[in-house]
């Protein structure tokens, strides 16, 4: 018996950008990663507004205010007004001041972008845990040991705690580092419970913000983290990018769970201008085949294998394949793992290439 569906991955009418009135953008990973630029994202976020399309940056890290993110944008030459950048930290304030009366003090567990989200909806930031009601957390470089022990007494004592996300890492240029859900979590041990609300991607609360905020009818997530921008996309409804500019790579996108498969997938920006291809799959017993334009894959109890290896204009026809192949395999419980991932994985990177 053998069936043929279409699967994730979809193909476009024309180039993405065709497709799509607003660009709703992670930061770090795909637009740059720490000071720095991610190659060729800057000229193709220009070529995007010259086409019409409106940009959104939409980033978990509250670290720092969006006129300071809008302000680092426009160095890097991409357009970026203050009020195009939307971040959890804005959303967790957005929350706190539905729940509490104006003027209320909160315990600030982060820095200047949350302190500055508590004032602009007219709450008190605080260090004195003692006056507090309630207890915010987002990612700070500098936070410290008794920053921690303080909203762990606070969490401890039963105060309502919002966490603005729960990425595990930040990336920097010598590579991942631990990000809020990793400080949140350090609380949660020491504290023996969760934070009451999560604001940030992949909850879907920063999405419908920025719809709402940017006026979107076809709004295009683009993003390099699948537990977040790709997951959260599907949350929201809406049509995903994964560009591999950030922390996902082929291990990680071949290993991606159902709810957080792109639907689209490209190297970096430069793909908003491509054509993005469908990928088709045949499942005959415990053989998954999936074809992309050229490339041609395989996955059966022997592991992958690519019978097709025409890589295609962008060089990722055998990635898209490859991912979809065993994304259906393990659907239907047949997962690549341990030595046939490695070894597949290798195989798929040996295919990937870019021209110019
Ligand atoms: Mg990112």
């Amino acid at each position: 018996m053998s069936n043929t569906i279409e699967i994730s991955l979809r193909p476009t009418d024309g180039t993405l950008l065709d497709q799509h009135d607003v660009l709703l953008l992670d930061l770090d990973g795909v637009v740059y990663v720490g000071p720095d630029a991610v190659p060729h994202a800057a000229e193709a976020l220009r070529g995007a507004v010259r086409a019409g399309r409106r940009l959104g940056f939409i980033t978990n890290n509250a670290s720092r205010p969006p006129e300071t993110v809008a302000a680092h944008l426009r160095e890097l030459d991409v357009p970026a007004a203050d009020e195009d950048v939307v971040n959890s930290a804005q959303a967790a304030a957005d929350h706190l001041a539905g729940r509490l009366p104006a003027g209320s003090p909160v315990l600030l567990v982060g820095t200047t972008g949350l302190r500055v989200a508590l004032e602009d909806v007219g709450l008190r930031p605080t260090h004195e845990r003692h006056e507090a009601v309630a207890v915010v957390q987002g990612f700070s470089p500098d936070l410290g040991w008794r920053d921690l022990a303080e909203a762990t007494h606070a969490v401890r004592a039963g105060l309502p705690w919002i966490a603005t996300n729960l990425d595990a890492t930040v990336p920097t240029p010598g590579g991942p580092a631990p990000g809020n859900g990793l400080l949140v979590d350090l609380v949660a041990r020491a504290a023996g419970r969760g934070p009451d609300v999560v604001c940030g991607k992949p909850e879907r609360a920063l999405f419908d913000a920025a719809v709402q905020r940017l006026g979107a009818q076809r709004a295009l997530v683009v993003g390099d983290r699948l537990d977040t921008d790709l997951q959260g996309a599907r949350t929201a409804g809406l049509a995903g990018l994964l560009v591999l500019t950030g922390v996902t790579g082929v291990r990680e996108l071949l290993a991606a769970a159902p709810h957080e498969r792109p639907t689209h997938v490209g190297h970096d920006l430069r793909s908003l201008a491509d054509v993005h291809p469908g990928v088709a799959v045949v499942r005959e017993q415990d053989t998954v085949s999936a074809s992309c334009r050229g490339a041609e894959v395989t996955v059966d109890p022997h592991g992958l294998r690519v019978p097709g290896g025409e890589a295609g204009p962008d060089g990722l026809d055998v990635l898209r394949a490859a991912a979809v192949a065993v994304w259906a395999a393990a659907d239907d419980g047949h997962a690549l793992t341990g030595d046939d991932l490695t070894a597949g994985v290798r195989t798929v990177t040996d295919s990937l290439r870019r021209p110019g």
